[in-house]
């Protein structure tokens, strides 16, 4: 199996670089402000601008870092820059086939198949974070409502129950107070934010040091992601577009930063791989990895996002997807609350839903260290072999090799009608994504065809057929529209209030979704509530209820 290339075009020019705010630039007041422009925050601040809220996003750094830091995406990520406004080939991306586990005990002891799509989007990319950040920064200038201010530091803020006021510093000029409705903190896992809130970020620390090396060669021998699962140096290794390569070694007790970053010691490790004077090493940096979790995402008025609320060891590739996860679940909380289309008391479901997930991705997290980095030889034998035996029990082998061992993003709890044993879909689970065509011939993903709107589906049935004139305009006063999906060949007719498609996969209608049975998608894509369609009234009051509104 071999990785493919997924090339990105060059449409647009290269945004310029940004330039911090001159002098009293900056607002008195936003709906929304973000603080921290790193992936998390760029998300957010497109999400924001789709859903048309009044946001600034500030970030203390002039520019994107230049850190070696994540290479490697999920489709559920990719999904949400997708929701983001990002198209398919706003950055360059590699599928990744496959990714193995080799122990100098067992061999080759695992294997995960990653090859094929889910969802619309492949289940495992690299990519370059640089060239991804960008094409958010990009894209956040496509929407009016949203200003952003680099070179601008949050210093200081307060909640003061119905505003926040916040102190900001322009690198070269004097502070300024302005205040926002919401805060939301995308400021990096040392997070002032989280520290000023006094907000827990309990978890461990691990001890060990790892050195990564991202490295420019043309002519790489692998086109998957490899794991040596060494205990004395273990080595995730993978390549990424742009003709780079990346390694993640394990520094050893004794060896320092100065020693590692030497151009003779990382010839040396470089050796097994390649020749070294065929490689160009690009960046390099030291870090040491963690596992922990904020005690609350929100506090009062302001919300923790990404590594500001959690930071996991990298080793099954989550930290930013899991940062994407979370803004996707708030953007939309945020905005409704704000155009008056829903109680402010949802956003506390913002919590409920996101902390658990991220909390077992890390446990994920934490439980591949153990293979990666084996304690000691005699357990990197036993866990490598056990493994390896595993694979041969056709339930297990689903289990590590289909990724049925990955924390299924379905909730719990949150701002969903809560299930029973009438629900035909899934709620509090994402709707499927597939492809689909209108009355005039043309194709879209579902989530292009769901847009930014709460919507009420209808499949193979007329949403609208069972409701009255009263119901249909709460249900678009609360920022929801009527889409009708049926299988193939079936298309409805559309009218200005209902959008028709066809499904031509199949995979959704009727497979997954029953015909004459409606469901309540989130603008997150999440199942809020499903029903038959002659029960289209009571689903629109229950969702109406469950957003705090008078249905
Ligand atoms: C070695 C390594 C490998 C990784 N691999 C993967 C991977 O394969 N897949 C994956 O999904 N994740 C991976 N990650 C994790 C991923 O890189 C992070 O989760 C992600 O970059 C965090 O994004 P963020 O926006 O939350 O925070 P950041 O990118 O850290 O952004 C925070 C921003 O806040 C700004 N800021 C801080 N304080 C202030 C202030 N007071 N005022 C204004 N601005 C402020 C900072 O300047 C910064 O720009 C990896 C991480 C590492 C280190």
């Amino acid at each position: 199996m071999t990785a493919t290339l997924i090339k990105k075009t060059p449409k647009t020019a290269p945004a310029a670089p940004a330039t911090p705010p001159a002098p009293g630039t900056l607002p008195a007041h936003a709906d929304v402000v973000i603080v921290g422009y790193g992936p998390a925050g760029a998300a957010l601040a497109n999400l924001l601008g789709r859903y048309g809220v009044d946001t600034l996003v500030v970030d203390k750094a002039e520019d994107i870092l230049p850190m070696p830091r994540a290479i490697a995406l999920d489709n559920e990520a990719l999904r949400i820059l997708q929701m983001a406004g990002l198209a398919e080939d706003a950055f360059e991306k590699i599928a990744i086939p496959q990714v193995r586990l080799h122990s100098p005990y067992a061999g080759e002891f695992g294997r995960v198949n990653t090859a094929g799509c889910l969802d619309g989007h492949p289940k495992l990319i690299t990519f370059y974070q640089p060239e991804m950040e960008q094409a958010l920064r990009s894209a956040v200038k496509q929407h009016s409502t949203v200003r952003t201010a680099v070179g601008v530091e949050m210093t200081d803020f307060m909640d003061l129950g119905h505003e926040i006021r916040l102190q900001l510093r322009p690198a070269d000029g004097p502070a300024q107070t302005i205040s926002c409705r919401y805060l939301v903190a995308a400021d990096g896992s040392a997070s002032p934010v989280r520290a000023r809130l006094g907000v827990e970020f309990g978890g461990e620390t691990y001890p060990q040091d790892w050195l990564i090396v991202d490295a420019k060669h043309v002519r790489s021998p692998i086109s998957d992601v490899e794991f040596l699962c060494d205990p004395e140096r273990p080595v995730p290794h993978m390549i990424a577009p742009g003709g780079r390569e990346r390694w993640e070694f394990m520094m050893k007790p004794g060896e320092t930063r100065e020693q590692v970053l030497q151009p003779a010691f990382l010839r040396e490790l470089l050796k097994p791989w390649a020749n070294p004077d065929e490689l160009e090493i690009e960046r390099t940096a030291v870090y040491r990895f963690h596992a922990r979790v904020a005690d609350s995402f929100r506090k009062g008025n302001v919300f923790l996002v990404g590594d500001a609320a959690h930071i996991t060891p990298p080793f099954v590739g989550q930290g930013m997807c899991a940062g994407l996860r979370d803004v996707a679940n708030l953007g939309w909380k945020l905005a409704w609350v704000l155009h008056g289309r829903a109680d402010a008391r949802i956003l506390d479901s913002y919590d409920r839903e996101r902390r658990p997930h991220a909390k077992a991705m890390i446990d994920l997290a934490r439980g591949m260290g153990l293979l990666i980095k084996p304690v000691s030889p005699v357990a990197g034998a036993l866990s490598s072999h056990l493994v390896k035996n595993l694979r041969r029990l056709p339930p297990l082998r689903a289990l590590i090799d289909d990724l049925k061992i990955k924390p299924r993003n379905r909730f719990k709890e949150g701002l969903f009608q809560p299930r029973n044993r009438d629900d035909r879909l899934d709620r509090g689970n994402h709707l499927p994504q597939v492809w689909l065509r209108n009355a005039a011939g043309q194709g879209a993903w579902s989530d292009d065809a769901l847009g930014e709107r709460l919507t009420l589906v209808g499949f193979g049935v007329d949403p609208l057929q069972a409701l009255s004139p009263q119901e249909q305009a709460a249900w678009t006063a609360a920022g929801g529209a009527f889409v009708q999906i049926s299988h193939r060949g079936q298309l409805g007719q559309p009218r200005p209030e209902l959008a028709v498609w066809e499904d031509l996969t199949g995979e959704l209608v009727p497979d997954r979704a029953p015909v004459g049975w409606l469901a309540v998608v989130r603008p997150d894509r999440v199942i809020l509530h499903d029903g038959p369609a002659t029960d289209a009234g009571r689903l629109v009051r229950e969702t109406l209820s469950l957003l705090g509104l008078k249905g």
